[in-house]
């Protein structure tokens, strides 16, 4: 009997039918008004979970006495409760590298366009207000030659780390729990304290995944830190961030401005004082948004989640000690 995946989340014709070929496919859809409804009504029998954006708790998989796989299409992997997942043996899969050099390029976006000024300058043009060649006070900052911190040198760290020394010539300063010799070595990084790096670097970005330890990891006193020629990007999660601390440095013209991704509330309330800062650049969590990499992601969770259930270790398991209680 074929085992029972359910997919909260529509995929490609292609990867629709891959799954159909190996398991009893149900797709649930968690957008519409009744919420969660439906995914908590397919738990009961399912053997496999694949999708992103949803929290799914303790409370929520006790009702799912079958799971064996959760194939996040994600790198992140902060929705989940790992402890409760190793303790049930439920591999966790998420979907690191095939996104790297996309989120990347968004973070250099938002550093180009919150330096340059893209989006209010754009806007400016559309209102028809560029009667005459610009004057100082609209001029933006440059990016190249200038300093880069990047608080959490992983996969994406490394790939605007690259970026930033290779493309445009800047000096790269960097926070991670270990040293990294070989990005030292590659783009003449130097490793700082958190507080040094926020001290230093003309543009911070942070690429730290969300866990307890970076809860809230940026707030009033390390805003406090910045240069006030500095800009913020953030492109990890908002909850690193204490937001309400964010609005309040760039109320205060404490820094130059910010480039955000993430927010502590996604999407982004209306009311939220970040979207009446003009030199703020928010976009709608869009870090691998892009056909190609998304796609990609979809298949990478895929083959996560088939290789799972056929009782393969997955390729790209978060949780190693499920596994090996597994086999035990
Ligand atoms: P990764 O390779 O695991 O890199 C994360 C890095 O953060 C690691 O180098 C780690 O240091 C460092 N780190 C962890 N906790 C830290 C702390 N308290 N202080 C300083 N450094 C710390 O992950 P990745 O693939 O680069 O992804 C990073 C995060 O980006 C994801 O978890 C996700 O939340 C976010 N993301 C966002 C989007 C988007 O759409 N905006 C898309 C993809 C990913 P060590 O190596 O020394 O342990």
């Amino acid at each position: 009997m074929k085992k029972r995946v359910i997919a909260y989340k529509k995929f490609s014709p292609a990867l629709t039918a891959r799954l159909q070929e190996a398991a009893e496919l149900i797709y649930v859809d968690v957008t519409g008004t009744h919420g969660l409804a439906p995914l908590e009504d397919a738990l009961p029998d399912a053997h496999g979970l694949i999708g992103s954006s949803v929290k799914l708790n303790a409370e929520l998989l006790d009702k799912a006495p079958h799971l064996e796989a959760i194939a996040s299409v994600s790198v992140g992997y902060d929705n989940y409760d790992l402890d409760y997942l190793t303790r049930r043996c439920i591999l966790l899969c998420n979907t690191p590298d095939v996104l790297t050099e996309t989120v990347a390029d968004t973070a250099f976006a938002l550093i180009l366009s919150t330096a340059r000024r893209v989006v209010e300058l754009a806007n400016y043009v559309k209102a028809g207000d560029w009667q005459a060649s610009l004057g100082e006070p609209l001029f933006g900052s440059d990016v190249h030659g200038k300093t880069l911190g990047i608080v959490g040198m992983g996969r994406i760290g490394s790939a605007i780390a690259r970026r930033g020394h290779f493309g445009f010539g800047m000096t790269i300063l960097y926070n991670s729990h270990s040293p990294k010799p070989d990005i030292e070595r590659e783009f003449a990084a130097q490793y700082r304290s958190l507080d040094q790096l926020l001290s230093e670097a003309d543009f911070i970005c942070v690429t730290v995944p969300l866990s307890p330890e970076t809860t809230r990891l940026i707030g009033a006193r390390e805003f406090a830190l910045l240069k006030p020629e500095s800009f913020f990007i953030n492109i990890s999660r908002g909850k690193v961030v204490d937001e309400k601390a964010l609005i309040d440095a760039l109320q205060k013209q404490q820094f130059k401005g910010a480039g955000l991704d993430v927010f502590e509330k996604e999407p982004l309330p209306a009311d939220s004082p970040l979207l009446n800062l003009p030199n703020v650049v928010a976009t709608p969590h869009i870090g691998s948004a892009t056909h190609g990499t998304r796609e990609g992601m979809a298949r990478c969770a895929v083959d996560n989640l088939l290789a799972a259930l056929s009782g393969k270790r997955p390729p790209d398991l978060v949780n190693r000690e499920a596994w090996e209680r597994r086999s035990q």
